[in-house]
């Protein structure tokens, strides 16, 4: 089975997925979206009212956010692929909690083994904290490593990590933007660097 197929029929089983109690919440699971051979993942968090309305990551305020950090160094979502570590929508958004995290994350490990990208962007502090334990890194305050890169090995090679601000922060902390902004720059040089 190719990369596509095997993709398509994840997304599949977790828009049926009733594994936790949100299942049950929700309108749509959002199980991510973009280019499957992308060698660039960004992961948020999970997903809000819009994106439970459409089934599709970050299509609400944040997302606005993001697609103009995407745009500020030449990309669009097209070219790179979008989920969350939860697929489906917490009640009223909050956080969602650690149970919820390990019912709904064995999703994300598979997409991340099946697109096997050279760089994750987890967005916010909670992705953050899920990406790098599971390469074996310690979580530090996302205010000291934010910008920085992680570079772990994997069965399929090296994957490069670099932990950013969930977007959001930019809609009520609008100086944030500037800080993401420049976050995002080195996105570009870190792709421009891979062959
Ligand atoms: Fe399944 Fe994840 Fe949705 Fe829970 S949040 S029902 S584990 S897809
Ligand atoms: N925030 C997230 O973390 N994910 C989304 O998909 C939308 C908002």
């Amino acid at each position: 089975m190719g990369r596509e197929e095997q993709l398509r029929r994840l997304e599949e089983r977790i828009r049926n997925c009733k594994k936790c109690p949100l299942g049950e919440l929700r309108t749509n699971a959002v199980p991510g979206a973009g280019n499957y051979s992308s060698k660039i993942m960004f992961v948020g968090e999970a997903p809000g009212y819009w994106e439970d309305q459409k089934g599709l990551p970050f299509v609400g305020r944040a997302g606005r956010i993001l697609d103009e950090l995407l745009e500020s160094i030449g990309l669009d979502r097209e070219d790179v692929y979008i989920t969350n570590i939860v697929k489906c929508r917490p009640p009223n958004n909050r956080d969602p909690t650690e149970e919820e995290i390990r019912t709904c994350s064995p999703y994300l490990d598979l997409q991340i083994d099946i697109i096997r990208p050279r760089v994750i962007v987890p967005l916010g502090r909670h992705s953050m904290a899920y990406i790098l334990k599971k390469f074996g890194f310690n979580v530090e305050p996302i205010s000291r490593i934010h910008g920085k890169m992680f570079e772990a090995r994997t069965l399929f090679g090296r994957i490069i990590i670099m932990p950013m601000y969930h977007p959001a922060v930019a809609l009520y902390r609008p100086a944030m933007k500037e800080e993401l902004e420049k976050d995002f720059r080195k996105i570009r040089e870190l792709i421009d660097g891979i062959s």
